[in-house]
């Protein structure tokens, strides 16, 4: 009791801890209010730290948790850290990096005015989707398309504009839930579409589909299992199969692709990713992707598909509610480019990644090792697409793996400090060592990653 009341009267003032030459300077560099508030702050929480048992901090640590407090304030966001989970698609962070090309089309959409809704050489009102619709077009095959702000929102209008008041025939096995709430029956109640599911969770056949189809069916909906997999006794029709049904009753097939997968994954041993070029040519009515996972772009919701289907689903009145933003398209028109040049693996981050050679992320992770000495060593691993792509598929990789024992806290700790970090380092722990993957690592991040892990590594006390 008596070491708690003088505890307390160790603590510095608020005026005195005011005085402090650090906090004059921070007092400059931000404004009074904010270090009045942050030091009334510590000193609640110093008192907290007393009443538990705890000894009075000295006025240079309540200083420094101060100036910790107010500087992190003011630190831009999102900040950026250096991925090495393994995961090429985070979706927590950020999902797909853009290409240079990419950057550099929204930084001169942003830095001044655009023809985005402009037909120059008329000098009359265009539409911003017209450019990026003949692009998709290009890369797909489709007739026409139209760009919403992502993929959850496509789904949701064109179901919609095609099906509203009306039946949505589903696989039992694709009325599935794909990540943070986006479940499509009720994505289809939202729609105003009523969902007649059809077949069984792990076997569903075309015939299914056939018999449940009405006076008043709006439209057979395939939806790719983006996140899981099925294994086992399972069966589902080909997409061709149910255009071909829905053909023969006038019925339009929806395809909600999840990834906009332009290249063929079985190239880099992965399994098969369906591509939305392949729902096209098969006569799907309209198809629906991300932007921003395999298609590697920014954070979009492709519309494609046949030109009729397209300007219905244009003209509904959620199309202007879902608008994409001109940033995103002028993003997405540069991505798309790569594609139509044929250079997307070279130019595309998240192809690059996936197209790096075993024996280059191994290099990568064997120089990392070096220069970190002790501690570290390269490591075979695997990464992962992530992102609601090509679930449970990985492919094989290098990371410099951090040895932490001794240190105390061990590998949780060392991965804390890494988070921390003045440049934050996201990797992974297994076997009680901290992993960092050499394959989704941006190809300019060496530097930073190895003083990161340095300094993680010398905070061990
Ligand atoms: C990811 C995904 C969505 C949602 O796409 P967002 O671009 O994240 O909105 C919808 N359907 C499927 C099948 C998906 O994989």
């Amino acid at each position: 009791m008596i070491a708690m009341t003088s505890g307390y009267r160790l603590l510095p003032s608020v005026e005195r801890l005011l005085s402090h030459e650090r906090a004059l300077g921070l007092i400059e560099a931000h404004s009074r209010q904010v270090v009045v508030d942050a030091v009334r702050q510590r000193l609640d929480e110093a008192r907290a730290a007393i009443a538990g048992g705890s000894a009075a901090p000295q006025p240079d640590e309540i200083i420094d948790a101060v100036c910790e407090q107010v500087e992190a304030m003011d630190r831009p966001w999102p900040r950026h850290v250096i991925n090495a989970t393994g995961v090429a698609l985070h979706t927590n962070l950020g999902r797909a990096p853009l290409s240079d090309d990419a950057i550099a089309a929204m930084r001169r959409t942003a830095q001044g005015y655009s023809d985005l809704e402009l037909d120059l050489a008329a000098g009359r009102r265009g539409s911003r989707q017209a450019h990026i619709s003949k692009l998709v077009g290009r890369a797909t095959g489709a007739e026409a398309a139209l760009v919403v702000n992502n993929n959850a929102s496509a789904v949701m209008l064109g179901l919609a504009a095609i099906a509203s008041g009306k039946e949505v025939i589903v696989s039992r096995g694709e009325a599935v839930e794909i990540g943070g709430g986006f479940r499509i029956p009720d994505v289809l109640g939202q729609s105003g579409a009523t969902l007649v599911e059809v077949g069984t969770t792990n076997r569903t056949y075309a015939r299914d589909y056939e018999a449940a189809i009405g006076e008043n069916t709006g439209a057979l909906l395939a939806v790719h299992a983006s996140n899981f997999r099925v294994m086992g006794f399972t069966h589902a029709p080909q997409v061709g199969e149910l255009v071909e049904i829905g053909g023969q009753y006038g019925v339009p097939v929806l395809h909600d692709l999840g990834s906009g997968c332009l290249l063929d994954t079985t190239r880099f041993k992965l399994a098969h990713e369906p591509m939305p070029q392949e729902s096209v040519s098969a006569g799907v009515g309209l198809s629906f992707f991300s932007g921003d996972k395999l298609l590697g772009g920014p954070q979009a919701g492709i519309i494609a598909g046949k030109r009729e289907l397209v300007d219905i689903v244009a003209r509904h009145p959620l199309a202007r509610a879902m608008r994409i933003d001109k940033l995103s398209m002028a993003a997405l028109a540069a991505t798309l480019e790569h594609y139509i040049r044929g250079e997307a693996l070279d130019k595309v981050p998240v192809w690059r990644m996936i197209a790096m050679t075993s024996d280059d992320v191994k290099s990568r992770a064997a120089l990392w090792a070096e220069k970190i000495g002790a501690r570290a060593s390269p490591v075979k691993s695997q990464s992962t697409i992530g992102g609601g792509s090509l679930p449970g598929e990985t492919l094989s990789t290098w990371a410099l793996a951090i040895d932490c024992e001794g240190i105390e806290g061990g590998a949780e700790e060392v991965a804390k400090r890494l988070r921390e970090a003045d440049a934050p380092v996201l990797g992974r722990i297994e076997d009680g060592r901290v992993l960092l993957d050499a394959r989704t690592t941006l190809p300019n991040e060496d530097a930073l990653l190895l003083r990161s892990v340095q300094s993680a590594l010398h905070g061990e006390g």
